[in-house]
């Protein structure tokens, strides 16, 4: 079953200053992601892959042209609560609320959305945290934990929710090496669990080793898509070729 199936999708944006032309952020844009599947979305700054993600799970609510289904149906028959229940989303800030503790950042979903009573919603809380191993963090506030369990924290309180997909924006880019390494054993757990992921990110090895498709974006459009091997060792497109060399370089 395809999870999402995005039909030639186009989002524009104003853009100060320059009259009627728009800013043409994702253009044409068609694929489809399986039930279970790991795709990992690559491409240069500004090439549309962080609007594409925000188009999916509504937070731009609004697109010029296509559709996109969730599980066969138009995200835009689905109550957006609804959705933001069936897609978690996970941002390179972690945003969580600086004035719960670490437990309460989790249980919040579980009791307001799920309406879960308060001692379910902390055993299962304590579970999840206990999976990304920040149990011991639990009474914390987020100022007390480092960048690399903050986000294994905006991991945690998303799985809650039980979500048939996550997109992930970038998790590691505000992170520090040692940190970056933490959150992607997560994620790595997570894919061998057979969550359904679509992942923007710069990490390559973890892309290589981790993702059943990578797909290469630039000027908002879709380059080429193919396994790890076919698109970062033998790609076709010498505009995928070039970010590749650049990126494995830096
Ligand atoms: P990426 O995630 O690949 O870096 P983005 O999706 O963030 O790219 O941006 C794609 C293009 O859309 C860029 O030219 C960016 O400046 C533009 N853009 C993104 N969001 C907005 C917005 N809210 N208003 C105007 N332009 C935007």
């Amino acid at each position: 079953m395809n999870v999402i199936q995005a039909d030639d999708v186009k989002k524009y944006f104003s853009h100060a200053g320059y009259g009627d032309e728009k800013v043409k952020a994702v253009d044409n844009v068609s694929l489809t992601v399986e039930d279970g599947e790991v795709v990992v979305i690559c491409g240069p700054s500004g090439s549309g892959k962080s609007t594409f993600l925000r188009c999916i799970n509504r937070i731009e609510d609004h697109i010029d042209h296509g559709d996109i289904l969730f599980c066969d149906k138009s995200i835009y028959e689905i109550k957006r609560t609804e959705l933001r229940k069936e897609i978690g989303m996970v941002f390179q800030s972690y945003n969580l609320f600086h004035h719960l503790t670490i437990l309460d950042n989790v249980i919040l979903g579980l009791v307001h959305v799920l309406k879960m009573n308060r001692k379910e919603a902390i055993d299962e809380a304590m579970v999840l945290l206990e999976r990304v191993g920040v149990h011991d963090k639990a009474k914390n506030y987020p100022r007390e934990l480092s960048g690399g369990q903050q986000q294994r924290v905006a991991i945690c309180r998303s799985l809650a929710m039980k979500p048939k997909l996550i997109l992930f924006d970038e998790p590691t880019s505000a992170l520090d090496p040692e940190m970056i390494k933490e959150v992607l054993d997560v994620m790595r757990q997570l894919a061998q669990s057979g969550m359904t992921m679509i992942i923007v990110t710069h990490e390559i090895g973890f892309a290589k080793e981790v993702a059943d498709r990578i797909i290469f974006f630039s000027d908002g459009k879709i380059i080429e898509q193919g396994t790890p091997l076919e698109i970062i060792n033998s790609p076709k497109e010498k505009r995928t070729e070039n970010f590749f060399r650049h990126v494995i370089h830096e």
